[in-house]
């Protein structure tokens, strides 16, 4: 595959000249603390028509607006009471709010929407970029669209590199899973659009009302089109998942299979190498920064199948949850020879 992407270390000289990029209408791949993004200026409608020409991906999906300051989501968005809460909380970090949006948000960046989705990350080069950018980024994952999302710099070049020309090295992104999106466009019933880092509860917390699961979940009731919702976060390898995942099981299973527990399990002798986990005590935090690239190892690494145990609880394994069935779903789903 012609590469045509450099990957850039975060010195001052490097930001400058991405900066420059990004204000020309260009793509550059960023680092965030949840994955790694692909990212232009969100008030330009060409910029963001280039990130979805990048990715292959719908233009009815929309993206996330990522800005540096408090001071500057108004420019994006009309929050509300609820919004700012919430924003004074756990911002900069891994949580997306759903709020109305300004004229200066392009329908291009919300898919039509009337709104927009809009989150402060904590990444400190990501935070100087666009501060020295001068304009908020709408990023989605740096992914082909429907792929595992990236989070270092090396699966970026690997899977976009011959599509875009910039990546910015941040290290490996220190949460490793999508943000947590919060919808508040009706604040006194916040809903929950996609689970992550920040769970449902710390929001519930915060606002002092439940947060309701949006219906759009996977596998309930889903209303996103098979086809999009089965290549959602999802290897080539087709993954099956597991509520409960035991040694013997592995053992009489498949050789050519690949088996990957959330922790590492007693008594399981990989004699064949097939056998993976998550995390070696099953801490969930340390289990989401290592999924998305150990996925990707084994999608790489010939198995047949990638047999996944899922993780069971609240909080973070509400997210994970979520992005496994994603994955899986293409091999339960219908359409599992477009994969092939
Ligand atoms: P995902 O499928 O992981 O990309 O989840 C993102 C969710 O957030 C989807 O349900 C999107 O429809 C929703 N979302 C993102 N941006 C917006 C927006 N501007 N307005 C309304 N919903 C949005
Ligand atoms: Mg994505």
């Amino acid at each position: 595959m012609a590469r045509n992407a450099r990957i850039y270390r975060g010195t001052p000289r490097n930001l400058a000249r991405l900066a420059r990029v990004l204000r020309e209408g260009g793509l550059v791949a960023v680092p965030t603390e949840t994955v790694y993004g692909l990212a232009a200026d969100a008030t330009s409608r060409p910029a963001c028509l280039r990130i979805f020409a990048a990715k292959g991906r719908p233009s009815s999906d929309p993206l996330i607006v990522h800005i540096a300051s408090l001071r500057d989501l108004a420019r994006v968005a009309v929050p509300n009471a609820a919004a700012l809460r919430l924003a004074r909380r756990f911002w900069p970090g891994a949580l997306t709010i759903v709020l109305p949006k300004t004229d200066d948000v392009p329908d291009e960046a919300t898919a039509g929407l009337p709104s927009v989705a809009v989150r402060m990350p904590s990444h400190p080069l990501l935070r100087r970029l666009i501060r020295l950018a001068g304009v908020p980024l709408a990023a989605p994952s740096a992914n082909p669209f429907g792929y595992v999302s990236p989070t270092t710099a090396a699966h970026v070049a690997r899977s976009l590199g011959s599509r875009i020309r910039h990546i910015l090295d941040g290290g490996p992104s220190a949460i490793g899973l999508e943000s947590t999106i919060v919808d508040l466009r009706a604040p006194r019933r916040p809903v929950l659009l996609r689970p992550g880092p920040i769970t449902r509860q710390q929001v519930a917390r915060v606002l002092g009302v439940p947060v309701a699961r949006s219906r759009k979940a996977p596998g309930r009731g889903s209303q996103v089109a098979p086809g999009q919702m089965a290549r959602h976060y999802s290897p080539r390898t087709p993954v099956i998942l597991h509520a409960r995942l035991t040694p013997g099981i592995a053992a009489a299973g498949s050789a050519r299979d690949a088996w990957v527990f959330v922790r590492r399990p007693r008594g399981a002798r990989d004699k064949r190498g097939n056998i993976f986990w998550l995390d070696a005590r099953g801490d969930l935090g340390r289990a989401a920064r290592r999924l998305f690239a150990l996925l990707r190892e084994l999608d790489e690494g010939g198995f047949r199948r990638i047999h996944v145990e899922r993780p069971r609880g609240a909080g973070m394994a509400e997210a994970l949850s979520d992005r496994l069935q994603r994955a899986s779903s293409s091999w339960l789903g219908k359409d599992r020879g477009q994969l092939a």
